[in-house]
């Protein structure tokens, strides 16, 4: 494959806003992501730059979202609170308001707009925004820490580009905002793995949700156990995933990369290690097709600051695919731990955590199998 363009979404303007100290949303990964990777040297040489991000135009938000919610998000953010906006979600402890909230969000969003963009022209092949990734954010709602709905929005300018838009979400909370934007296309495929949602937020993305009239089978939702680990993960991803993105055949990927389905999470309950993103990355680079990945969760801080540096110097063509990750035989770990690389060492997995996740999984992949597959003569 040619050389990529790749290109790292970062300002400082962006460390200016900040959700409130105790809410678990912390936006300074993207500045210990970049700190990283700048002091790896992936930032600068042959086809690596970094790109300030630019606040989303009004017209543009507007494809995705209402004007009475732009309007209220707006006040809300200039101190003007009112019970309007809270009907829409803005001021709950998930979605607090505070100083900037409308510029931070604009300005956050933005980065991944101007991916998409750059992706669009040919200036770009791949494009990382650390501050991207509000899946959650709905025309008129905001939801799950997210007001801006980047990922929903990059998609729409993409297949308005005449592209066929893969968008596939890891995050471990399903991508209910994106899914249903395209509920019934079928130019925008979405793909989320989640934590079952019978036991996590938002409580939507079951495997029956496949999408409507023409987008039937187009809206992809696997629900994973609790305690899904990296060996299980993969099969879903490697039996269920690759064969549909294989039939779609994209143009183009967006990549939802929120990075709360590691072990150690504090806000869910799967227990993969960075590996997975790793293999993933590269899974989709094989398509050798423009990939525009962002942010999203992630709130175990090292864990996720980690897992992106990982997946940019993936992303940019630093593979660290030979990296020693070493396994200490025997030695049980409740949570990953930095060896001093990028990778988590793999975790030992007990067969009493296969037995509680692989019935449970091998039943979904085969529901998902026999209702998908038929409408994509797979
Ligand atoms: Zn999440």
């Amino acid at each position: 494959m040619a050389r990529r363009e790749s290109v790292f979404i970062y300002s400082e303007e962006l460390e200016k806003y900040q959700y409130p100290p105790e809410h678990p949303f912390n936006t300074i990964r993207t500045k210990r992501v970049r700190e990283i990777i700048n002091s790896m040297g992936l930032l600068s040489g042959a086809g690596r730059k970094e790109v300030a991000p630019e606040p989303v135009e009004r017209i543009v938000l507007k494809k995705f979202h209402s004007a009475r919610y732009l309007r209220a998000l707006k006040e809300a953010s200039a101190g003007k609170f009112n019970t309007e906006a809270l009907g829409m979600g803005i001021g709950t402890s998930d979605c607090p308001v505070f100083e900037g909230l409308y510029e931070g969000a604009v300005l956050a969003a933005g980065g991944t707009l101007v991916g998409a963009k750059m992706i669009l022209s040919g200036e770009a092949e791949a494009v990382f925004n650390p501050s991207g990734g509000f899946h959650h954010a709905g025309p008129e709602r905001a939801s799950g820490f997210c007001y801006i709905n980047d990922v929903a929005l990059a998609c729409m300018i993409l297949a308005e580009g005449g592209k066929r838009v893969l968008y596939l979400d890891v995050d471990v909370h399903h991508g209910d905002g994106v899914a249903y934007a395209f509920y019934d296309r079928h130019d925008v495929m979405t793909i989320s793995l989640h934590q079952n949602p019978r036991t996590l937020f938002p409580g939507t993305g079951f495997e029956d949700e496949i999408g409507s009239g023409e987008g039937k089978g187009y809206c992809i939702n696997v629900p994973l156990p609790i305690g899904t680990y990296d060996e299980a993960y993969m099969k879903a991803f490697e039996v269920l995933v690759l064969p549909l993105i294989r039939a779609f055949k994209p143009d183009v990927f967006v990549f939802e990369l929120g990075a709360d389905a590691l072990a150690g999470d504090p806000l869910a309950h799967m227990h993969l290690t960075n590996n997975v993103y790793a293999e993933i990355i590269n899974h989709l680079l094989s398509f050798e097709k423009p990939i525009l990945t962002t942010g999203g969760g992630g709130y175990n801080l090292d864990n996720t600051v980690r897992a992106w540096a990982l997946a940019w110097s993936i992303l940019c063509g630093a593979d660290t695919d030979k990296e020693v990750s070493p396994t200490i035989g025997g030695v049980m770990l409740g949570n990953t731990e930095w060896q001093g690389g990028l990778r988590d060492r793999t975790l030992p997995v007990t067969n009493q955590q296969k037995d509680s996740v692989l019935p449970a999984l091998n039943e979904t992949l085969e529901r998902l199998k026999t209702n998908l597959f038929p409408l994509h003569g797979l």
